[in-house]
């Protein structure tokens, strides 16, 4: 049914680059047989599943959105991967994303943009539009996402789904190509916060393939999610911060209009709100986007043209450094090239200090903002994203537009902990989709799902 629906659909949202339905298919087919012979299976088994572009395929193309990686066919599957396989899940396809997971909307994918089923004009968010854009349009009942600055959450929000992305750490990123390793994480998309919790307890655990994966027990997400509703006592930081109204403020009034009836909703419940503050906050873009593209710069080193990857080959018999120079050149989009500069300069000798680590300083500053706050609240709250989903080639001439999607999701990966977020009903202004975004402390995952069930 579910590949029915993409060949119907997919034409018209560019949600997956591609799709498996002979593998997909053979694993349905398999999960069938073993059921009829009476064996226990795995609790997602024949439950079918899409994959972000950005998690390696063993014999399935993975491009990450870009020309670099245009028919590149991994050799191993991610650990993520191999969990799903295991969990007998078949895997529907791959998910267009911005290019190497850098943007909002999907737009910097290089095989064209994806669109959000609930208006076609308009973006899914991004960088994993096509998982969310998949979900939202009943294209696959579960998706994988990347989250480095908002890229579960804020697609989540503008398509009215499920997005988590767990603390750093908790699940592993080994095979998932890297855009800035200290912020990466992989996470569910799903419809509800019950799916996105029994699929995050697949894919967590320690892999020892990742030496920033964390050795400890998946937090137990499942139970948090299908448990109580009542929120007695639970204490709701609301950071002041977060969602200002005032002029010039880049929330939306519809958004915050739904973010204070998810407040009502709370109370309700039995939740206590309080205010937080957490002043290092409003400097977080400005750190992210230092830190990010440093990392990315050295992630993206890689691709040389040498080893795998899109080659250019200059005539006249050139030299190594001139076919890496035309093959960056050629497959590399515009913001691909405009983090490679920016984090390249912010890392070279002379400005390392006054730029990357003076960024560094105030992640510091982030993270224990965000310890003093959860010394007075359980759970932090605000809206997802700005606005809804706005239209497609709005905010593609000017980055810092586009950067400012993430101003509500980025702290959350600077500090590692993590974030959820889900569906708060429709924008009065528009009719489109709001999201309201859960955080805890690291490794207290299920804070997210107890709280998002009670709101659901
Ligand atoms: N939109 C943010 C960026 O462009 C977040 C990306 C992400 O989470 N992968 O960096």
């Amino acid at each position: 049914a579910h590949l029915d629906r993409i060949e119907r659909y997919n034409p018209s949202l560019n949600a997956f680059l591609l799709i498996d339905a002979e593998g997909a298919l053979a694993t349905a087919r398999e999960v069938d047989e073993a059921r009829a012979r009476g064996e226990e299976l795995p609790r997602l088994a024949g439950v079918p599943i899409a994959v972000k572009d950005i998690a390696c395929t063993k014999g399935l193309t993975t491009t990450a959105g870009s020309r670099m990686l245009e028919g590149f066919v991994p050799p191993y599957d991610a650990t993520i991967v191999g969990k799903l396989r295991a969990a007998r899940m078949p895997i529907l396809g791959k998910t267009n994303m911005d290019e190497f997971a850098m943007g909002s909307s999907t737009e910097h994918s290089a095989f064209g943009p994806t669109r959000n089923p609930w208006d076609l004009d308009r973006i899914p968010g991004g960088s994993g539009g096509g998982s969310s854009a998949a979900v939202a349009g009943f294209l696959a009942p579960l998706a994988i996402g990347s989250d480095t600055g908002g890229s579960i959450r804020q697609p989540g929000a503008v398509t009215g789904t499920v997005g988590v992305k767990p603390t750093y750490g908790g699940v592993s990123r080994y095979g998932v190509i890297a855009l800035a390793s200290s912020l990466d994480q992989i996470g569910p998309c799903a419809r509800t916060v019950a799916d996105a919790a029994l699929l995050h307890e697949v894919l967590g655990g320690h892999d020892p393939l990742d030496s920033t994966s964390i050795d400890a027990p998946v937090p137990p997400v499942v139970a948090a999610a299908t448990g109580t509703r009542d929120l007695t006592g639970l204490r709701v930081g609301v950071v002041r911060e977060i969602g200002d109204t005032g002029e010039g403020s880049a929330f939306q009034p519809g958004v915050i209009q739904r973010f204070e009836e998810s407040l009502e909703q709370l109370r309700a419940l039995g939740a206590q709100i309080v205010e937080v503050s957490c002043p290092h906050f409003v400097y977080a873009m400005a750190a992210y986007y230092l830190i990010l593209p440093s990392e990315a710069s050295s992630n993206l080193a890689r691709y040389d043209a040498m080893r795998y990857g899109a080659r250019t080959t200059p005539d006249d018999s050139p030299s190594a450094e001139q076919v890496m120079a035309a093959s960056r050149d050629q497959a590399f989009g515009d913001e691909v090239k405009r983090r490679i500069i920016l984090g390249t300069y912010a890392l070279s000798s002379g400005y390392y200090d006054a730029y990357y680590g003076q960024a560094q300083k105030v992640r510091t500053l982030i993270a224990r903002d965000f310890e003093a706050a959860f010394e007075q609240a359980d759970v932090l709250v605000s809206p997802t994203a700005p606005t809804t989903a706005f239209r497609i080639g709005d905010k593609m001439q000017d980055p810092m537009a586009m950067y400012l999607n993430d101003i509500a999701t980025i702290p959350a990966n600077l500090a590692g902990v993590p974030g959820m977020s889900i569906p708060s009903g429709l924008a009065k202004e528009d009719g489109l989709p709001v999201g309201i975004q859960i955080l805890a402390p690291a490794m207290e995952d299920q804070r997210l799902y107890a709280v998002g069930a009670a709101l659901e």
